[in-house]
């Protein structure tokens, strides 16, 4: 039967894309044109999305998912050059196969390099990674987590990672997570998100920081409102001006406008539109 976070599935906006072949049953992967491939894992609850971005020669891996498939040899499937592995921030569905790669690419961030060194705990995977939280159609059996570390490296804000005849530049943006990043590509006005917004209840578990997240979303209205944003969870594509819109939903929860309901200890805010969860 059916679990409840499955009742719109499959998503819609799929089927606009070529699906490509890959050995692995437990991932489905997309070509999104211009080179970007997403990399969907719609058997589990969180359906995280990773994508490889490709240049003339070296590609970036943004994210490496929840860590249940085996995301190196899918991405050697994809691609047979350098790769340049980035996570967009230290939430466990983002992480989960950075062990697979000879080196991840971090920002500079205590909590970023916090996980990195000490690992998710187990109690956070066991309750994120329950039976429960696969797909009734999952073709792999549950399997309990548990964090391996990785080797890393940091990197600051406003770096560029060049991969041939494309760029894209690292732009800090708190507020779903204190060391949440996005990558931007000015020439072909590509925003890549993570989870700072995509197309699902928005969450703030970070106590003090939604402040940052009203500001982070009203500069990321005012510059990349043209742009096509490229999310992390559910459905790859989103118009940049759901931005502005957003950032009207949030600055409305700042200032009172909306009412919350209480979700065990979190609040719950939520208009005809956005859903966002806050500690
Ligand atoms: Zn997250």
């Amino acid at each position: 039967m059916k679990r409840s976070w499955e009742k719109d599935l499959p998503r819609k906006q799929y089927q606009m894309f070529k699906k490509i072949e890959q050995s692995q049953p437990w991932f489905e992967v997309y070509d999104l044109g211009n080179q970007i491939y997403a990399i969907y894992e719609p058997y589990q609850f969180q359906e995280v999305i990773s994508y490889v971005i490709m240049g003339e020669e070296k590609a970036i891996l943004w994210d490496t998912g929840n860590g249940i498939g085996n995301m190196k040899q899918l991405v050697n499937e994809l691609w047979n050059k350098e790769l340049i592995v980035i996570n967009s921030h230290s939430h466990f569905d983002h992480i989960g196969s950075n062990y697979q790669f000879d080196k991840v690419y971090v920002f500079n961030h205590p909590t970023m390099i916090h996980i990195m060194e000490h690992g998710i705990e187990q109690e956070v995977l066991d309750q994120n990674y329950g039976p429960e939280t696969y797909s009734y159609q999952s073709p792999i059996a549950y399997q309990p987590m548990s964090y391996r570390r990785c080797v890393y490296e940091t990197f600051n804000e406003d770096v560029e990672f060049d991969l041939g005849r494309r760029r894209f530049k690292v732009i800090y943006t708190p507020g779903h997570s204190a060391d949440s990043i996005m990558l931007v590509n000015d020439e072909e006005k590509l925003l890549f998100t993570g989870d700072t917004y995509y197309p699902a209840q928005l969450y703030c578990f970070t106590e003090g920081l939604f402040d940052d997240y009203v500001k982070t979303m009203d500069s990321l209205a005012s510059k990349y409102s043209e742009y096509t944003l490229v999310t992390s969870h559910n459905e790859p594509i989103r118009n940049g001006n759901t931005l502005i819109e957003v950032a009207n939903f949030f600055k409305k929860i700042q200032n009172d406008e909306i009412a919350y309901k209480l979700v065990g200890n979190l609040k719950e805010y939520e208009d005809e539109e956005f859903n966002l969860l806050m500690k």
